[in-house]
């Protein structure tokens, strides 16, 4: 039965071309030709103000509460503020700049505080608890079930059963921590945008490459220093110049930068908000019943307590920390015969590596890149995901997008179905955030009429010359693929409710598909068909292909102790409670104790901790990648078990327990109706070259 929204309240929308339903092929697609900065916050406020009279409407009917009429019409509202916030979500991470900047100040703590208040209406929480309390008894689905349990989880987890004195005090702590991670986001963008360094004379380019070069002259010209070349203070400029730079006292000015963004004790300093974010979070756990931020997000994830997930990062640390001894041992042998004269410092690291790698591998990054062309690549990830999922993708002319890079895939199933859209957005442009990402701007379902997902990559590739192809590096090849496996997660959903659809499933789960996808870049079928010579069109030498599988594990020792040095930083700093913490002190400290190698920092040191203080999202969860990978390497080796990478029975497996199911079983059950076991260990510690336990 649908519940009609009544027309005073369509009215609140009404002019705004933000809320306005999609319209267009497909079950309509977004007018970002409509969107205009200015119309964001009246639509947002409007789009709030629909839902939350929906939301009035469902608590306060008078008939019993149902699955239907409660949990089902939740699920059927809220279309407006999908709609606009989808338009936000874009403009937020890839049309960013100071209008824009301003809104998000603005609607930071609104948006917070329209969350509380839907999840702390009493009357449709007691609806919720009446429906999830009866599941068994109702002859609900198991998703509908399962869906009932989420929404129940989700309410109590927000404070729901809370009286009215700590509801209060609750929406003041999230409206307080939306304008914290607000402005240390924008700090930390500061950062990395005000910063540059500029290289004076050839000499200060000893070592770089030519696409080096060419990079660094044209960043510094879009600076405004036209005739030199400039290293930015972002990961994608300072790794490739620590990488190649021979200018070591440079190199260590450009580290220096780099890893001191937000810690400047100037007007950007993130300190002080961290130790206040710590301490809202702390007693925003206590006020809903949890010993610590740690248990309370931990709850309903995978590892479940920060115990578990503490347990695996300790598993891996040492045998990383070992292998870093060795690394930097070879390192080191290398600078002896060069005659350098020094010890190895975090500055080094990187360059050093490089030289490694070529000496042990003959295997030099430069060499592969020739054969590394985007196109190409995407072609091959379209191949990958017809053989593994039976999806099929056509390029769209027509379609309405927010810039012109953008472009536009259908992409159907092996029936011909219709399943969903991909936007494809690869290339960097100022005020578009750094790395890589997939989101969905439409979930699929189909309890209300069959809906189509429509999902987006998002990158950062130097745009080339017109007509030229743009070669990436292997790494950027492994995050390409990794970011499309996010994108088919969403196009295999197959469910009915849109809150469980694609990729909305636990945060340390959500990367295992996407990981997994990785894997299929260095399949042969992939390289001889897609990695062809740019020049030549000659596919990539069998012999380059072995030197890469044999250095797949080189310099995992720095890249997992980076990574969990940060992963143990933010459980720690999320088990330590109530205290008033000095967050610079607090790592010095902790790294100290845990035997951090001097020769590595944190991947991302805690003033700019994006993951974890620009949101809630992967705080006291950035170990989700790590546990995913154990998820990861066991569900490879099941293809390589059998027959191969393409075997298609562990294939369908894969795409019928995980990649179709979204969160409407628990991944844990998933996993083992596609595995028949639970992974273990061993399969992580061989896929990182480390002695098994
Ligand atoms: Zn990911």
């Amino acid at each position: 039965m649908l519940n009609p929204i009544p027309a005073m309240i369509a009215l609140f929308a009404a002019g705004n071309p933000l809320t306005a339903p999609w319209t267009g092929p497909f079950g309509g697609v977004p007018h970002f030709d409509k969107v205009k900065v200015q119309d964001m916050k009246p639509a947002l406020e409007a789009a709030m103000s629909e839902q939350l009279a929906e939301v009035e409407q469902i608590a306060r009917r008078p008939d019993a509460p149902t699955f239907e009429n409660t949990i089902a019409a939740m699920e059927r509202g809220g279309r407006s503020f999908d709609r606009v916030t989808t338009y936000y979500g874009v403009w937020s991470s890839t049309m960013n700049g100071p209008e824009f900047q301003a809104v998000e100040r603005e609607m930071a703590p609104s948006l917070a505080a329209f969350g509380d208040q839907i999840t702390q209406n009493e009357r449709l929480f007691a609806r919720i608890a009446a429906v999830y309390e009866s599941r068994d008894q109702a002859r609900l689905t198991p998703e509908q079930k399962r869906l009932a349990w989420l929404y129940y989880t989700n309410f109590v987890r927000a404070g729901a059963r809370l009286d009215a004195t700590a509801k209060k005090r609750l929406s003041e702590i999230n409206q307080r921590l939306a304008s914290l991670y607000t402005s240390f986001s924008q700090n930390v963008l500061a950062d990395e945008t005000d910063y540059v360094h500029v290289l004076e004379t050839e000499e200060d380019l000893k070592g770089l490459p030519d696409s080096l070069r060419a990079a660094a002259s044209a960043a510094a010209e879009s600076r405004g220093h036209k005739g030199r070349w400039a290293v930015l203070n972002t990961r994608s400029s300072v790794d490739p110049f620590l990488t190649y730079s021979e200018r070591r006292d440079l190199r260590e000015k450009v580290w220096r930068s780099f890893v001191n963004r937000g810690d400047n004790g100037d007007a950007r300093d993130n300190n002080k908000t961290i130790t206040e974010i710590l301490a809202l979070r702390a007693e925003r756990a206590k006020l809903l019943g949890y010993e610590t931020h740690a248990h309370w997000r931990l709850e309903n994830a995978m590892a479940r307590t920060p115990e578990r997930a503490m347990q695996l990062l300790e598993a891996v640390w040492r045998p990383a920390v070992a292998r870093v001894q060795e690394e930097v041992a070879d390192m080191q042998a290398i600078a002896d015969r060069e005659g350098a004269q020094t010890t190895i410092e975090p500055w080094d690291y990187r360059f050093y590596a490089e030289k490694v790698r070529k000496a042990k591998y003959d295997l030099d990054a430069n060499e592969v890149k020739p054969y590394l062309q985007l196109e190409k690549l995407r072609e091959g990830m379209f191949w990958v995901a017809e053989q593994l999922l039976g999806l099929r993708f056509s390029p769209l002319t027509g379609i309405v997008t927010y810039h012109p890079d953008v472009r536009v895939w259908e992409v159907k199933d092996v029936s011909g179905r219709h399943v969903g859209l991909w936007y494809f957005d690869p290339y960097a442009r100022p005020g578009k955030r750094s790395g890589a990402w997939m989101n969905a701007y439409r979930n699929q379902e189909r309890f209300a009429g069959e809906v189509a997902t429509i999902v987006s990559n998002n990158s950062n590739f130097v745009k080339g010359r017109e007509g030229e192809p743009v070669l990436i590096s292997w790494t950027d090849a492994e995050t390409l693929f990794h970011e499309f496996g996010h994108a088919l997660h969403g196009l295999s959903s197959s469910v009915s409710y849109p809150s469980l659809a694609g990729t909305q499933v636990a945060r340390d789960y959500v990367e295992f598909p996407s990981q997994l996808l990785e894997h299929w870049l260095s399949t042969p079928q992939v390289l001889n068909r897609f990695a062809l010579h740019h020049q030549t069109g000659q596919p990539i030498p069998k012999e380059l292909v072995a030197k890469i599988e044999r250095a797949a594990t080189f310099n995992q020792g720095f890249a997992t102790t980076e990574y969990l040095a940060s992963a143990l930083i933010d459980m720690r700093l999320h088990l330590a409670g109530g205290r008033t913490l000095d967050p610079d002190a607090f790592e010095r400290e902790t790294l100290a104790a845990l035997g951090m190698p001097k020769q590595i920092v944190m991947r991302h040191r805690t003033p700019h901790f994006s993951h974890v203080f620009a949101g809630d999202g992967y705080s006291a969860g950035y170990y989700s990648y790590l546990w995913s990978d154990t998820l990861t390497a066991d569900a490879y080796e099941a293809f390589s078990e059998a027959g191969g990478p393409y075997d298609t029975a562990v294939a369908k497996r894969l795409r019928d327990h995980v990649f179709a199911v979204g969160n409407t079983v628990d991944p844990a059950d998933g996993y083992r109706a596609f595995r028949g076991r639970e992974a273990g260990i061993a399969a992580l510690m061989r896929k990182r070259g480390f002695p098994a336990p």
